[in-house]
């Protein structure tokens, strides 16, 4: 069987894993953390820097394909694969645009498609120039930010100098705060012949900065829905895109959607695919990176995904009781097999898929409660 590599070996590498391995492929991962959890699954494990020459050589000797599970791998080692002539997908083109948020603003911008209004700053004095279009905002490192780290409220000025200063000057954006009504999501499947899919658009609830809940489908006009689906596809094109692109948006008053941001790869908000689709945004991202056509995206019932963190974990990583979703119907569980939890630490997930939307979202929220 042919052989797949993926970049990171983190629950997404591990999802992805298990859908080319049921599809029938090996898989080499490269991750540096020895404990990666897609290193259960995957046939080979380079536990090596994503830098690493003699591990990317290994990679371009062996893999029929190579794809990426995170933003922050270096592009440039992306870029040497595809050389080599191995299809890499995404491009680290379109990664570098992703883990920039300055490259990933103005690309967005420049695509024709609605942003919050932003500052680019590259240096202090980037900020000597009327702020009141971004004010009060949020200031954002454009790089490495996740969760919700490496971002300051500031409402003045002076406080966005003082942000930008604890931030050591490096780049950022500024960005209006925006009064959001909800936020939601689309994931596109974009294949080297330019056929494409987009999965239902799931509504995200976040807590403390952290995905906490997906609602599937989102709870907006049907409008709307298409909007977001519409606009997802639009920037996968203009990308170029081969692979699984999720974009986040915001939805603000008057039935209006912007682009908060993007994620070359599959996302936390797509997990409801595993259960509630025929075809998960892993399948998609092995279908796409292989050149196979991708596979049925419809809602196969109203989902709901609910994000478990450390939070939920004892004393000593003790696992939570999970018999009460063992015993609840329309429930599935997905834990990422991390070998220890921490505060806001990603360890699994659930789905919850029921007749109605809020009839899932209700046994969720009881679930929650009793974990
Ligand atoms: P992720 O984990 O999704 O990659 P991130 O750290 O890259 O998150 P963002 O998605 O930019 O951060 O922002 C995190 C959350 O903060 C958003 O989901 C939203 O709830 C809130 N937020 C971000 N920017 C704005 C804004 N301009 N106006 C209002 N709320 C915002
Ligand atoms: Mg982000
Ligand atoms: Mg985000």
């Amino acid at each position: 069987p042919a052989m797949l590599g993926i970049l990171g070996g983190g629950q997404l590498g591990r999802m992805f894993t298990v859908a080319a391995k049921t599809m029938g492929y090996q898989v080499t991962v490269l991750d540096p953390d020895p404990n990666a959890p897609a290193a259960d699954f995957a046939d080979v494990h380079l536990a090596q820097p994503y830098t690493d020459a003699h591990a990317l050589a290994t990679l371009a000797q062996t893999c029929a394909a190579i794809t990426t599970e995170f933003e922050n791998v270096n592009a440039d080692s992306m870029r040497w694969l595809a050389q080599q002539g191995i299809p890499v997908s995404p491009s680290g083109e379109c990664v570098a645009i992703a883990q920039d948020r300055i490259a990933e603003k103005t690309f967005i911008r420049n695509s024709g498609l609605d942003t919050a209004p932003f500052l680019a700053i590259r240096n202090s004095g980037d900020l000597d120039v009327d702020l009141s279009p971004y004010l009060p905002g949020i200031l954002k490192t454009a790089r490495l930010g996740y969760d919700g780290k490496g971002q300051v409220r500031v409402q003045t000025l002076e406080e966005a100098r003082l942000a930008l200063s604890n931030m050591k000057h490096q780049a950022c954006v500024l960005e209006k705060m925006l009064p959001l009504v909800a936020e939601v999501s689309a994931i596109v499947t974009r294949t080297r012949a330019g056929e494409a899919t987009c999965f239902p658009v799931a509504e995200n609830q976040h807590k403390n900065g952290i995905l906490d809940v997906s609602i599937v489908p989102a709870r907006i006009s049907p409008e709307l829905l298409d909007q977001a689906r519409s606009m997802a596809l639009q920037l996968a094109e203009k990308l170029d895109y081969i692979g699984v692109l999720a974009v986040e948006f915001f939805v603000l008053e008057g039935d209006r959607l912007v682009i908060n941001e993007m994620a070359p790869r599959p996302h936390n908000s797509g997990h409801y695919t595993l259960d509630a689709t025929l075809t998960s945004q892993f399948e998609q991202q092995v279908r796409a990176m292989c050149g196979l056509y991708p596979g049925k995206t419809d809602l196969l019932r109203p989902t709901v995904m609910v994000n478990l963190l450390g939070d939920t974990w004892g004393e000593n990583n003790a696992a939570p009781h999970w018999e009460v979703l063992m015993t609840a119907p329309n429930t599935k569980l997905h834990l990422y097999g991390k070998k220890e939890a921490r505060i806001g630490r990603k360890m699994g997930h659930f789905n919850v898929l029921a007749d109605t939307v809020d009839a899932a979202l209700e046994q969720a929220e009881a679930i929650k409660d009793t974990l």
